[in-house]
């Protein structure tokens, strides 16, 4: 027979561990939020990834679905606040990290992309929808009265990179070629540094107030600007420093850019940065 303490006992350990497997669960579960930006304009995070989407009476513009199990659960959610079906799921770019899952949207929206994604996506089996529609340098979306101007920003990120302007909420979705005072991600893997560069000044022409990246805070127009004088910046001292005939590791110890130190993931990623622009001059450079 067990006696009542025992029971008691036994009890306890279990409501200890299923507070337990509460508490890894919800530790488990990714970070996931809608957030307000303008008018109709709202962003979707999951994790480290952003995306946005407009709500119009006759239908929801979605972007980056980001992967199944994030586009699942925005879908269930744009079901519950808005009661309005996803007519158009338009791609950034075509990495996966940002455009997986697609085929969650695929029964009501029509999927949208630079011709170029679509290539990509297609060939690499990227694990998504492949876009129905395409276009080669500017596109706008009308949709319920709303509208969003889609602009290729040419070889740079990728092959197949485009903006997302919103004229009526002012703002602008950019991914992967725009961060707010963070540096650019790990070691540039996948950037054609000049044309990026040309990429951000024709985001600098553009007219619009709320600068919304794929990744970290939301910002302002003078974040472009900064982003590119960063990229400048490290492009120039990394070629000055290979021109006098400095090694990749004397290059690490001699660039300075401490004037940086105060932007996101400096301590973890400016080491990397350098030897990212080390790489992309070593294959494009014609030194003597
Ligand atoms: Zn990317």
């Amino acid at each position: 027979m067990i006696r009542p303490i025992g029971l008691r006992l036994v009890a306890a350990m279990i409501a200890a561990f299923l507070a337990f497997s509460a508490a890894a669960s919800a530790q488990d579960e990714p970070e996931r939020s809608i957030t307000h930006i303008a008018g109709d304009l709202y962003r979707f995070q999951n994790q480290f990834h952003y995306s946005v989407f407009l709500v119009t009476p006759d239908g929801i513009i979605a972007t980056d679905p980001i992967n199944a199990d994030a586009a699942s659960w925005l879908k269930a959610e744009l079901d519950t606040r808005f009661g309005v079906p996803v007519k158009y799921l338009v791609y950034s770019h075509d990495h996966a990290d940002h455009i997986a899952g697609g085929e969650v949207f695929a029964d009501t929206a029509t999927v949208v992309a630079h011709e170029n994604a679509r290539v990509q996506i297609a060939g690499e089996n990227r694990p998504t929808a492949v876009p129905d529609l395409t276009f080669t340098d500017r596109m706008t979306l009308r949709l319920g009265g709303k509208t969003v101007e889609l602009i290729y920003l040419g070889l740079g990120h990728s092959d197949n990179s485009i903006v997302m302007l919103f004229p009526e909420e002012r703002a602008l979705f950019a991914v992967d070629v725009v961060t707010v005072n963070r540096l650019p991600y790990q070691d540039l893997r996948n950037n054609f540094v000049e044309h990026w560069i040309e990429g951000l000044k024709l985001i600098e022409s553009l007219d619009y107030d709320i600068l919304v990246p794929g990744h970290g805070v939301v910002g302002v127009p003078s974040d472009v600007a900064a982003h590119r004088k960063y990229i400048e910046d490290l492009r120039g001292q990394v070629l000055t420093h290979m021109r006098g005939g400095k090694t990749v590791d004397e290059i690490k110890a001699l660039v300075d850019l401490g004037k940086y130190k105060d932007w996101g993931q400096f301590g973890a990623w400016s080491l990397l940065n350098v030897e990212g622009m080390y790489r992309h001059l070593s294959l494009y450079r014609r030194g003597n």
